[in-house]
């Protein structure tokens, strides 16, 4: 696509690359065929192309309104558009930049930017989202379905393994899971603790900047990133086979760092260290599931819907690969139909833009249970809970299924 920078930007980086990434585009819409807000609205500017469009009169410094600001919000991130393209756009990134020049010329509406601030004060702080969780608890039953499927499950087993094995790992806790899906960090490390792998658990939990990148709030969110390489670097320097995540929206974000503090002097080298280090938890249990393959003979019945997050897709690239390894140990997996698009998570969406959120929540649902599953896995804990709201069938960490077989 053509496009004249704005003489103000011209010779600022960021502006470069994204004319750069821009330029790569030839118009072709392909990416609307696969975009999940384009397919729900039907309008132009609700999906990349149009998006990109946008984007491009932020760059040429022509007048943006809250019509702009709200198309941009209403894209999910998902990078659906990403996989579909045939140029290569990167239009994440190209998003990333139109939503921050947005942010410095467009006030938000008061009950916007509030929604925004509690969210980014909330979710990260381990504490304090763990101070509701035990408020919550008690009033389990009287609380209507939405919000109980949101607490930790009862019965959970939380054990972890106390054996010490030369082969070391660091597992990312994260801050939401760590208080609503407990269990999945704990059968991590079971299943793993047979592999002989042990797990090193971080010294000081924390968010690893995607819920404040994701939130307007870019800088708190690369002071969350830095924080973390902090917390983490002994344990690099220790000698650490991987960083492991378990939730693909975190695991994508840490594989950024490298290229999010790439032009920063203190932290470009560890950051793109960790970056190179830091794998999804599918690809650990591929590699040590070919070094120790299972008994062909696993009993298995049960039969698996398995949603595969687009953290883990199209922003990973790891599709089709949790589903290979449980066909491996005998689970049954179900097809699903439209599987490439989002479940209206993606992140924080489903409290920002809630209505085109349960929209596409109901129509991932309807084709994740129409064969009729057992359970529905997922990797990322925000579809976890995003589809335990309206699920009729359990929906847990695909890990959990590979932790139930022993
Ligand atoms: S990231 Fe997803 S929602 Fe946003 S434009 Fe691309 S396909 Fe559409
Ligand atoms: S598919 Fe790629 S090249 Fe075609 S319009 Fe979309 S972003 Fe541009």
């Amino acid at each position: 696509m053509e496009i004249h920078l704005d003489k103000k930007i011209a010779d600022k980086d960021w502006a470069k690359e994204a004319e750069s990434i821009v330029r790569k585009c030839v118009h072709c819409g392909f990416c609307n065929a696969t975009c999940p807000t384009y397919q729900v609205l039907g309008h132009e500017s609700d999906g990349p192309r149009g998006r990109i469009y946008l984007i491009i009169q932020l760059l040429e410094g022509k007048p943006a309104d809250r019509q702009t600001q709200a198309h941009l919000d209403r894209c999910l991130l998902c990078r659906a558009c990403e996989t579909t393209c045939p140029s290569g756009v990167i239009y994440s990134r190209l998003l990333e930049t139109g939503r921050h020049m947005l942010e410095q010329q467009q006030k938000r509406q008061a009950p916007d930017r509030l929604k925004r601030k509690i969210m980014t004060v909330v979710v990260p702080r381990r504490g304090l989202m763990q101070a509701g969780v035990n408020l919550a608890r008690p009033l389990r039953p009287l609380l209507p379905k939405s919000l109980r499927t949101q607490l930790p499950l009862p019965g959970k087993n939380l054990d972890r393994p106390k054996t010490s094995h030369p082969r070391k790992m660091l597992l990312l806790e994260g801050c939401a899971q760590l208080s609503l899906t407990p269990e999945t960090n704990a059968a991590t490390a079971r299943v793993l603790d047979r592999f002989g792998i042990s797990l090193l658990t971080e010294s000081k939990n924390g968010c690893c900047g995607a819920v404040r990148l994701h939130t307007s709030a870019r800088e708190q969110g690369l002071k969350d990133v830095k924080q973390r390489i902090d917390t983490w670097w002994p344990a690099v320097e220790a000698g650490i086979e991987a960083i492991i995540s378990t939730a693909s929206g975190c695991g994508v974000t840490v594989k950024d760092y490298g290229y999010l503090l790439k032009d920063d002097p203190e932290y470009a080298e560890k950051a793109y260290k960790i970056s190179e280090l830091c794998v999804d938890l599918s690809e650990v249990m591929i590699a040590e599931t070919g070094r120790l393959p299972p008994d062909p003979g696993i009993k298995n019945s049960l039969k698996v819907a398995f949603q595969c997050p687009c953290t883990l897709q199209h922003g990973q690239k790891l599709n089709g690969q949790v589903e290979l390894l449980l066909q491996q140990y005998n689970f049954t997996i179900l097809p699903v139909a439209d599987g490439h698009l989002c479940c209206g998570s993606a992140g924080t969406y489903s409290i920002l833009q809630p209505v085109l959120s349960k929209q596409l929540r109901v129509d991932k649902l309807e084709k994740l249970q129409t064969h009729s599953p057992d359970v529905i896995a997922s990797a990322n804990v925000g579809c976890q809970l995003h589809l335990r709201k309206d699920s009729s069938v359990p929906v847990l960490h695909w890990i959990e299924l590979l932790d139930s077989l022993t």
